[in-house]
């Protein structure tokens, strides 16, 4: 079968230069006569893997010297207990913003080690926007303010960074990392999982500054406390090393194509291509306040419950896979993430004018 166009949320679609490299590798990597799967993490061959992936996303990223690099394995989640059981023992509070479903995830489980403050919320609007921050609504004693920059399954981004002052800024990138630029010296910590913008699920990056690090409860288990991964270089225990080395062959293509604002630049390009649709069709509607636009899922709606069922159905079967919406927003989402070829939103527009004509 012919690949299709995969507007999954994650796992999502890889590139195909990346998986035609990998299978090439697949059996002997490099005269090594083994698959990166069945190497040891200590062998020469992987370290040079591990240390190349450090160094390019370092360089895509432009991280500054002062700030260490993990890779570590349990996906997002697991750093919504990380954070806290790394950071809340200095005062015992923190600020969260909740802008959606996994900002409720990450409170829940900040809540369990200290005292949560929710600043802000979204939720009168069933998140489809982003709340307005101001200095004056941060508790200058929270031990970081946490957000959440693109929503995944709301489809909202933060259009600027709010001004916490000297208190770390936590984010969860999971969905949005490496698809614009950020100014990394304006966070504490960035986490995210690999299977939106990076890689396969099981590799989970760590972006933490240096004078963090050290403050963890002392209930955290050794797995869970920053500075054992970063004495070790993440391999105090057997990293996801296949999940690293495709984030590493990842990092090289994102390089090869001009690196993270010549990709910031082909985003915003496929988002319009699907917001000014959205915007001029009489059938389709976007559900999310045009200010807060994400870059790299686009909900929207169909007027009635069995157009969208019988949109997400022609579309499957014309090869546009995974559009269906998260539960909580109904509809259909397309997440539109590095990997998405400008063809791809393009077909899938085409697509949308010809399910307009046909039922309007
Ligand atoms: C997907 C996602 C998560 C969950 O990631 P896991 O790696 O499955 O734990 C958390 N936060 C955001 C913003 C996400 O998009």
């Amino acid at each position: 079968m012919a690949r299709v166009f995969n507007f999954s949320a994650g796992p999502a679609m890889m590139p195909e230069e990346v998986l035609k490299i990998a299978a090439g590798e697949m059996l002997d990597y490099q005269n090594t006569g083994t698959s990166v799967m069945e190497m040891s993490h200590r062998s020469n061959a992987f370290i040079a893997i591990a240390s190349d992936a450090e160094k390019l996303l370092r360089e895509l990223m432009d991280i500054p010297a002062n700030y260490k690099v993990l890779f570590l394995q349990g996906g997002a989640s697991t750093q919504f207990a990380m954070v806290p059981l790394n950071l809340m023992g200095e005062n015992g509070k923190a600020d969260y913003v909740n802008t959606g479903m996994w900002s409720k995830k990450a409170i829940g489980e900040a809540k369990k080690y200290g005292k949560v403050n929710v600043v802000a919320t979204s939720d009168d609007k069933n998140f489809n926007y982003i709340p307005a921050l101001k200095k004056e609504m941060f508790d200058p004693q929270a031990a970081y303010v946490h957000i959440t920059p693109n929503n995944t399954i709301f489809g909202t981004r933060f259009n600027s960074l709010p001004d916490t002052g000297d208190i770390p800024l936590v984010a969860d990138m999971s969905s949005c990392i490496l698809s614009e630029a950020y100014d990394v010296s304006k966070f504490g910590i960035i986490y995210a999982g690999a299977q939106k913008n990076i890689g396969p699920a099981g590799v989970t990056i760590v972006i933490i500054r240096e004078d963090l690090l050290g403050r963890e409860l002392p209930i955290t288990p050794t797995m869970l406390g920053y500075k054992v991964h970063v004495e070790n270089e993440s391999m105090y225990n057997t990293p996801p090393c296949y999940s690293l080395y495709i984030a590493k062959l990842v990092f090289e293509w994102l390089k090869n194509k001009g690196g993270v604002k010549a990709m910031q630049k082909i985003n915003e390009d496929k988002a319009a291509i699907l917001y000014n649709f959205l915007d001029s069709s009489k059938l389709f509607k976007g559900t999310v306040e045009k200010e807060f636009r994400s870059l790299m899922n686009v909900p929207f709606v169909l007027p009635a419950e069995d157009l969208n069922s019988a949109f997400i159905k022609q579309a499957t079967a014309a090869g546009f896979i995974n559009l269906k919406g998260h539960r909580s927003v109904g509809g259909m989402r397309a997440s539109i993430y590095n990997a998405m070829p400008v063809e791809g939103v393009q077909k899938l527009v085409d697509f949308m004018k010809k399910f307009e004509s046909e039922n309007s």
